[in-house]
């Protein structure tokens, strides 16, 4: 039995297809808009819409972009020396959020993961050899630190070992602010063996 119309099922089927939203979330968004102003609705429509429609990937550096080159490629007080390897565009606004890094970025738009049939050739890897052919100093590989990450990393600083590029690693370790007590072994070991003179 159907308790709603088709069009409000039909919202709560799409809601519901997003990630991280369940059955009981993509009804209560869908009630929120029916009960919203028009105009409002009319505005989320369009947002999504325009999005999708006009947002694509940076010709130089593949983040996300309005226009062809994105807003940091196109910032020439950047040093272009220095190219960092993120996974996703998310991790790029969170390094650019600590103000403490000045060159430009490549995002891969995901991890090497044979698990779930992701190979270099998904990644935005090829882009990333064409850049470095070019007077690149130093390439630092950001990639998580997790299985995927890690394999994502050796592959591409294999790739950049005949290059003759200076391919660096960013440091894992015990979180700023944290407890040693609480940090897992891994993290532990690792802090360890990269630890630095003080
Ligand atoms: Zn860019």
């Amino acid at each position: 039995m159907r308790y709603y119309g088709d069009y409000i099922a039909r919202l709560i089927e799409r809601f519901g297809s997003l990630p991280g939203i369940g059955g009981k979330s993509a009804q209560r968004l869908a009630f929120h808009v029916i009960a919203m102003p028009v105009e409002n609705a009319r505005a989320l429509a369009s947002a999504i819409l325009d999005a999708r429609e006009n947002v694509r990937y940076c010709s130089v550096c593949c983040n996300l972009t309005d226009d062809d080159i994105c807003g940091v490629c196109g910032d020439a007080r950047r040093d272009a020396e220095t190219i960092m390897v993120v996974e996703d565009p998310r991790d790029m606004a969170a390094y650019e959020r600590t103000n403490e890094y000045s060159g430009l970025y490549h995002v891969l738009h995901g991890a090497i993961s044979p698990m779930n049939g992701v190979g270099p050739d998904d990644l935005k890897i090829k882009e990333l050899l064409k850049r470095v052919n070019d007077g690149v100093n130093e390439v630092i590989i950001a990639t998580n630190p997790n299985v995927e990450g890690e394999a994502t990393a050796m592959y591409i600083g294999k790739l950049m070992k005949p290059l003759g590029v200076k391919t660096t690693r960013i440091a894992h370790g015990v979180p700023i602010g944290g407890d040693i007590e609480y940090v897992d072994e891994v993290t532990l070991a690792k802090a360890l063996l990269w630890r630095r003179e003080i």
